[in-house]
């Protein structure tokens, strides 16, 4: 019986699709998955959905728009080889749809007829893509400033679209109230999202022939991302099936990068709130709800942060959509982090890097 338990304060919950956060305002972790053992590897299953007896769901329920491994690539950049994971061939368009197909997953075997959920972009298309897929009626709520390619998207899905003036918080905490009457299928809150992008770690292992990398490169928001890398690694180490967890090298936009001046500073909690404006929209994120994970992680793998301007954003963009990768500008900015740690790199060292 797994149940939720407050990352902050330590209060246990039974699992409940509707109980978001701790009674505290803490954000919920899951108390027991069942543990990663290679051997029960399907190897003719679709998808992410090999590692199904990792994931805390039933793959019997499961709602799939046929997402996961994505390929690993070599790519040479500034002369230095990175392995890119290809996180941008998902059916939505990022790697969010791992986390939405096992939370969706999940809140349908429960009987969940109504979501609500609020994001800058690419978490609300692919919880509103999975919502089609089970006939889950949702809402999304977006700020009124996000773009007109993500927002036509949402929409297509038959999704109710909701624009909030203000800030990305605005748009949360407009989504939470309505989460009264709905169930609150949040990326950031939400711990089974988190068991959907733990599989990019599974994936990783598996395609280096069940290696760790040295280094692997990661973006970081509210780090659904890393967290879900943090924890599947941390599964693999624990199974003994990869030697050494990877250093973490968390990206962020110069211009809103929080957790890494908390970093910096040594600090465990996020202390300045300021964002500006960023053209990685995707990670502009003031106040992560997770932020506290997100250092424990980072410094738990002697990792640290890489902070990237906008010219460096833009310069990577343009590189990587003039060699034919079609990515978007948040995706760059953990390439431009990526390049600027393999500046330094060893001779033979394996990074792993990502198209989101
Ligand atoms: C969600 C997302 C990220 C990472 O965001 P987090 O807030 O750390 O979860 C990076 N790139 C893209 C394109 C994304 O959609
Ligand atoms: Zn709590």
């Amino acid at each position: 019986m797994i149940h939720l338990v407050c990352e902050r304060c330590g209060t246990v919950y039974e699992a409940d699709p509707r109980r978001w956060r701790c009674d505290c305002g803490g954000p919920l972790s899951l108390d027991a998955v069942p543990p990663f053992v290679p051997a029960m590897v399907d190897r003719r299953a679709e998808g992410l959905w090999r590692y199904e007896k990792a994931l805390p769901v039933d793959a019997a329920d499961r709602v799939s728009l046929g997402e996961g491994r994505t390929p690993l690539i070599p790519i040479l950049f500034d002369g230095r080889t990175l392995l890119v994971k290809q996180e941008q061939l998902f059916s939505t368009g990022s790697y969010k749809d791992r986390g939405a197909a096992v939370l969706m997953t999940y809140l349908h075997a429960r009987g969940v007829r109504h979501v609500v959920e609020d994001s800058s972009g690419n978490a609300g298309t692919a919880i509103a893509a999975y919502a089609a897929q089970a006939g889950i009626v949702c809402d999304i709520y977006v700020p009124a400033d996000t773009s007109s390619a993500k927002t036509f998207q949402i929409e297509a899905y038959g999704a109710t679209l909701h624009r909030i003036p203000g800030s990305r918080e605005a748009a949360a905490a407009a989504a939470r109230e309505a989460a009264g009457t709905a169930v609150y299928a949040s990326h950031v809150y939400n711990p089974w999202f988190l068991q959907g992008t733990k599989t990019f770690a599974y994936e990783t292992a598996e395609q280096l022939g069940w290696r760790a990398p040295d280094t692997l490169v990661l973006p970081v928001g509210n780090g659904t991302l890393l967290l879900g890398a943090f924890i599947g690694f941390h599964e693999l180490v624990q199974a003994g099936v990869v030697a050494h967890m990877p250093r973490i090298i968390a990206v962020q936009a110069a211009a809103c990068d929080p957790l890494a001046a908390a970093f910096e500073a040594g600090a465990q909690e996020l202390q300045c709130l300021s964002a500006g404006h960023t053209i990685a929209e995707g990670i502009a994120i003031a106040a992560p709800v997770r932020g506290s994970e997100i250092l424990t992680a980072v410094r738990a793998t002697q990792g640290r942060f890489v902070t990237v301007s906008e010219q460096e954003i833009a310069g990577s963009l343009r590189e990587c959509c003039r060699r034919g990768w079609l990515i978007e500008p948040t995706s760059a900015a953990v390439i431009a982090g990526a390049r600027r740690y393999a500046a330094g790199m060893n001779p033979g060292e394996v990074v792993v890097t990502v198209f989101t």
